[in-house]
């Protein structure tokens, strides 16, 4: 029996397999938001029932190959290799709103565009992340951070119900109420979860978007793009609007002008801010961002309407698969005018230094009022328990997200040194008071100390129960690789 014969008899003939050459182009296979990390799979399983994932994991189990499930393939922390059995979850998009009882039921392989748009068809929305071509699971997997985060918390803190298959090719439905073993994993799967399984269905609490009282049934936008010069407004208005009030939500970035731009590769700084209710509110709360002195500074300044479906289209451009990215992440506690402008300065000189670089690379700095995200965590440990949830940063508002794009191997160096000194930048404030360095676990990147992102408790926990799980390491997970600190 040849490789692929051995393979493929895993399989039902409807399942569709790819089983790579040494000589395909990778692209033709395996798309990925970054290509670091990534080779050529074992297998590529594009599965299209509960019992093709089984048969996969049977496979991983038969060869000793790791399997590891793809959604929109923005997990830059995932190393994909000659061992892995790549589970492509394309076939499995499909999202139903039961108005009933206000909840959403998400397949394991929808991207958030399409959780939005078959919320918005409905009259409601949910906790899908701010990109949309992010795996919806992926995210909730790490915590889920949303636009709504200042007002419902995380994704993890809405969730009814997990249908997980196991390593053992089991199938169960965890939810709150689950007991025992079956607790702790659903605990894990909140916010610690990659690796545990692979999810076919998740359930969500949805929310009627007229609860928002948004005016004309439109988000209110602000984006303002200030030049170079006026980096110190920019960075004194965003701190302003800190802590925002619950449906604010600021944005601070840092990034080139487009090549359709009369600018075309100039740095430009940009103050977008969103707010989820009437536009009267909006204004009192953005008011630091609208005053006549800040715009007189600014390129452009534009206050939008914009549909709730296409609330995640102003970030497409970070979205593009393919070439080299190294994302660094921080989450802060506090946060400076002259940081922010030193790392302005920093991520200019790295685009001015190293041309390979010099396009794509950007910054987000972005902010929530955590107010409930702290009171998810209480109203937990007042139903008779701590907060048994894996999101140890619940009192940080601040998260920090700096990408470095490039296409050539040999810029990596100057990238992943553009990283550090960044973040170190980004944290001075918290270093002045004595603030741990903290980071976000869908942003991990390999070489990080995993205590950035959990206690000591809950590595220990996750541990346990990837070991009573997955004891053979059927699937990857960050404490498995000893890439991570
Ligand atoms: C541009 C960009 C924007 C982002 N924005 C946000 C944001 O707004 N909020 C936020 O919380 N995060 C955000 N992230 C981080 C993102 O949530 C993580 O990278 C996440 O892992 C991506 O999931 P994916 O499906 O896109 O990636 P993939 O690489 O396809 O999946 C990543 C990992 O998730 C796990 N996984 C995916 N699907 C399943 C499944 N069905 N069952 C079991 N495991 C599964 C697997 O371990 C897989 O390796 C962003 C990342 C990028 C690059």
């Amino acid at each position: 029996m040849t490789n692929t014969d051995s393979i493929q008899s895993f399989f039902s003939p409807s399942c569709e397999v790819k089983i790579p050459e040494p000589t395909t182009e990778l692209h033709s296979v395996v798309s990925r938001w970054s290509d670091s990390g990534v080779d050529l799979p074992a297998a590529v399983v594009v599965p299209s029932t509960e019992d093709d994932i089984i048969a996969a994991i049977r496979l991983a189990e038969a060869k000793g190959f790791r399997v590891i499930p793809g959604c929109g393939g923005h997990g830059s922390f995932v190393p994909i290799d000659g061992k892995t059995v790549y589970l492509d979850l394309k076939k499995l998009r499909t999202v139903s709103v039961d108005k009933s009882n206000d909840s959403v039921i998400i397949a394991g392989g929808a991207l958030a565009a399409d959780v939005l748009k078959a919320c918005v068809a409905e009259g409601y929305y949910t906790l899908f992340p701010n990109s949309n071509a992010v795996g919806m699971i992926g995210a909730f997997l790490g915590g889920a951070s949303s636009a709504f985060n200042g007002i419902h918390g995380f994704g993890i803190d809405n969730v009814l119900a997990i249908r997980l298959i196991t390593a053992s090719g089991s199938i169960l439905t965890l939810t709150p109420s689950s007991t025992g073993e079956e607790a702790s994993l659903f605990n894990t799967l909140c916010g610690a979860g990659h690796g545990l399984g692979i999810i076919t269905s998740l359930t969500l609490t949805a929310f009627p978007i007229s609860g928002l009282r948004l005016t004309d049934n439109k988000i209110w936008i602000r984006r303002t793009i200030f030049p170079p010069t006026a980096i110190a407004t920019a960075a004194e208005v965003y701190m302003q609007l800190q802590p925002p009030a619950g449906p604010l939500v600021p944005i601070l970035g840092f990034a080139r002008a487009p090549p359709n731009s009369p600018a075309k590769g100039a740095p430009m700084i940009m103050v977008s801010l969103a707010y989820f209710g009437p536009r009267e509110e909006a204004e009192q709360a953005a008011a630091a961002a609208l005053a006549p002195d800040v715009t007189g500074q600014a390129i452009s300044a534009a206050t939008l309407a914009v549909p709730f479906a296409n609330m995640n289209d102003g970030a497409d451009a970070f979205n593009g698969h393919g070439g080299l990215k190294e994302m660094y992440t921080c989450m802060l506690e506090s946060l400076s005018v002259a940081s922010i402008t030193r790392a302005f300065e920093r991520w200019r000189r790295l685009g001015d230094e190293v041309e390979d670089a010099c396009p794509r690379t950007y910054t987000i700095v972005g902010s929530w009022n955590t107010q409930a995200l702290v009171a998810s965590a209480a109203a937990a440990a007042g139903a008779g328990g701590a907060d048994s949830k894996f999101y140890r940063h619940r009192s940080r508002g601040i998260i920090v997200q700096t990408t470095a794009w490039y296409g050539k191997p040999e810029t990596k160096a100057a990238a992943d040194e553009y990283g550090r000194e960044a973040l170190e930048i980004f944290r001075e404030e918290d270093a002045k008071n004595k603030v741990a360095p903290a980071s976000f676990a869908n942003n991990l990147r390999f070489g990080l100390d995993l205590e950035e992102v959990y206690s000591r408790d809950m590595i220990g926990e996750l541990k346990r129960v990837r070991q009573l799980w997955d004891p053979k390491g059927i699937f990857w997970s960050p404490v498995g690789d000893d890439r991570f600190r």
